[in-house]
């Protein structure tokens, strides 16, 4: 990820100004962006299911981090993700997309 970091400040694009929005999903949080093919420690990864806290780039970026399918209006899409957080229970992930206005959360 490091890597990626400096390349963004190459190219003059900052984190922060990129088309994003925080989203709560059920996933398995990846280790990096190999993904289980192509990492021991995705694969491990893999088999532990989390609550968490995304934040989505709407851009097309650089490809760089793992990506999710998300719905908008109607048209599904890709889009690269960093897991911002992990939350303990469903409450706790509740409690803070109320809090912090998220609108796009999935507990299934
Ligand atoms: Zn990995």
């Amino acid at each position: 990820m490091k890597c990626i970091r400096i390349h963004s400040k190459i190219m003059g694009i900052s984190e922060e100004h990129r088309p994003q929005e925080e989203i709560i999903r059920v996933l398995s949080p990846p280790h990096c962006a190999r993904g289980p093919k192509g990492c021991d420690k995705c694969r491990e990864a893999a088999k532990i299911k989390e609550i968490c806290l995304l934040r989505i780039f709407f851009d097309g970026g650089m490809i760089a981090r793992p990506m999710i399918e998300i719905e908008r209006d109607g048209s599904k899409s890709l889009h690269e993700f960093d897991v911002l957080r992990r939350f303990e229970t469903a409450d706790e992930a509740l409690q803070y997309a109320s809090d912090n206005n998220i609108q796009d959360v999935d507990l299934s």
